[in-house]
């Protein structure tokens, strides 16, 4: 048993069973003993790696494709450059560097980044030398001003609740014990308004995930870029709709089982888009896979810029992380980017109404 899990079991015993977020949010985010509070786990000896640690074309595309929006709507001369859930800070690094060139853009952006991990925050600091940024531990004390986000597998780390179907309602899926050990259940049926639309497409026994704090953060941004302008690109992996079981625990690289390790594993749902443009009152782009959006921005003539400059394993790697970010079979498909922008206004680059 993990310290977290023997935790978790005692909160279990005082209090009864946890819904799926709940369980979700404290293996991840526990103040002492969460996943992302000990330990910064991206990268090859980490537990998994991501796009903007794949290649520095990723971060770079999406600077100048938060730039050209940033034009686009007159360049305001203060506005709130935000990143949610920046890892290692190497996103915003390539994207700050690539945005040096668009003049007026740095020296209007105030940098924000959400983030809730000490040791990712350290290394962010380290990354962002020199910019000066502010951290958060949620939305809600992000100064006012137009709004430029970026969010990069931030909102598959929300947690989520995951209801079953029975014949005329929602049993909701429970962490209770089975002989002192964590174990799955369902609670009793019940109707649940907020669903209603579900039971058209759905039959008895499907799961059902939805985030209410991804939905509600996607209701706040979506208000400010409404109101104050900007835009946000959320970058993920997930669909429009979501239905079935999605929440994966991922160590080493490898999955395992969900109640095996808390603390000690990620655990990450697929995102629901639908869920957070409907939660946005505000304009949102087609969802769009993320090999198309990059492919849009240019990403084959930026690597081919870039190839010149190397040779041999360098070379290589350098084309194999240009696959590896675009082809159907490797990340181009599975992970997509919805834009958020405000109504009557332009679509942000790489993306379409
Ligand atoms: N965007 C980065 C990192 C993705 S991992 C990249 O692409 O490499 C998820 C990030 O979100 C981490 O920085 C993690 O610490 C942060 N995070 C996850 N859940 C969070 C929450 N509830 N509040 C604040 N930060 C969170």
């Amino acid at each position: 048993m993990t310290p977290l899990a023997k935790q978790l079991a005692e909160q279990i015993m005082a209090n009864g069973p946890l819904s799926m977020a709940d369980y979700m949010g404290q293996c991840l985010m526990h103040p002492e003993l969460g996943y992302y509070t000990t330990r910064d786990p991206l990268g090859t000896v980490g537990d998994f790696t991501t796009a903007p640690e794949i290649s520095q074309m990723f971060g770079e595309l999406i600077g100048l494709s938060l730039a050209q929006c940033w034009l686009d709507q007159g360049a305001p001369d203060r506005f709130v450059l935000l990143e949610a859930g920046p890892g290692r800070g190497t996103l915003m690094g390539d994207a700050l560097r690539a945005t040096k060139s668009v003049p007026g853009f740095l020296a209007a952006a105030e940098l924000h980044l959400i983030e809730g991990s000490d040791p990712l925050r350290g290394a962010q600091k380290d990354r962002l030398d020199g910019f000066d940024p502010t951290w958060h531990i949620g939305f809600e004390t992000v100064p006012e001003g137009p709004l430029y986000l970026i969010a990069n597998e931030f909102f598959d780390a929300l947690p989520v609740r995951q209801v079953e179907r029975s014949d005329g309602g929602w049993c909701e899926r429970r962490i209770g014990l089975k002989e002192d050990a964590l174990s799955l259940g369902l609670n009793q049926e019940t109707q649940m308004p907020a669903l209603e639309h579900r039971l058209q497409d759905t039959k008895p026994q499907d799961v059902v995930e939805f985030s209410p704090v991804g939905q509600m953060l996607a209701e706040a941004i979506g208000t400010r870029i409404q109101t104050q302008g900007g835009c946000a690109l959320i970058v993920d992996y997930g669909d429009w709709h979501s239905l079935g079981d999605t929440v994966q625990a991922v160590q080493g690289h490898e999955p395992t089982g969900l109640l095996d390790a808390p603390g000690e594993a990620d655990l990450s749902a697929h995102v629901d888009f639908e869920a957070l443009a409907v939660a946005a009152p505000c304009a949102h782009t087609r969802l769009t896979p993320q090999g198309v959006f990059l492919e849009r921005l240019g990403i084959t003539a930026r690597a081919e810029a870039l190839a010149q400059k190397l040779q041999g394993e360098a070379l290589e790697s350098h084309i194999a992380a240009h696959r590896r970010l675009t082809h159907p079979a490797e990340m181009g498909t599975l992970f997509k980017v919805l834009g958020l922008y405000p109504q009557g206004g332009t679509a942000p680059p790489g993306l379409e109404p």
